[in-house]
């Protein structure tokens, strides 16, 4: 408990891109949404969202591609031009913060999330647990989430 390290490394899948966050997560949630699926051509993506403000590319240059979201919020995403991997969601105008794709971390054995969100369009096949924090769509208060995550205790200072 409480051994994660800061900064928090990661990148894309050539290394072209990488990235680096000076502060702890506010939380980690599962995004079960359309653009997600898509996106990932897969179930859900796992995001880590964290203070937009303490975070920086440490190499390469990220390309960017915007669309709206299922909330109907202008949305951007910052993806490796060699590789393809994305990185980073972002919002305009800006909320404050990324959502960074948990599972490009250096080091992932720490990343749980605290709940999900957009659970009305989940695989039918995805089994929740009983302490999960679900959202059928977009929430509009995070407080839960952030709450469940920082009770993980994954992190020495205070987030
Ligand atoms: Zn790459
Ligand atoms: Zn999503």
């Amino acid at each position: 408990m409480g051994d994660v390290t800061l900064p928090l490394n990661g990148g894309c899948q050539c290394s072209a891109l990488r990235y680096q966050v000076t502060t702890p997560p506010m939380m980690i949630y599962a995004c079960h949404c359309t653009n997600c699926q898509k996106q990932t051509g897969s179930a859900f993506v796992l995001s880590a969202i964290i203070n937009e403000a303490t975070f920086s590319f440490s190499a390469g240059e990220p390309s960017k591609f915007e669309w709206t979201s299922d909330a109907g919020n202008r949305r951007y995403g910052y993806f490796c031009k060699d590789c393809g991997n994305r990185i980073a969601n972002g919002q305009t105008p800006t909320s404050g913060v990324l959502s960074l794709r948990a599972g490009a971390f250096d080091d992932t054995s720490w990343v749980r999330p605290a709940g999900h969100i957009w659970v009305a369009s989940a695989q039918s096949w995805i089994k929740f647990e009983k302490e999960d924090i679900l959202f059928d769509a977009q929430p509009t208060d995070y407080a839960p989430l952030v709450e469940h995550f920082r009770s993980f205790g994954l992190f020495a200072t205070a987030n």
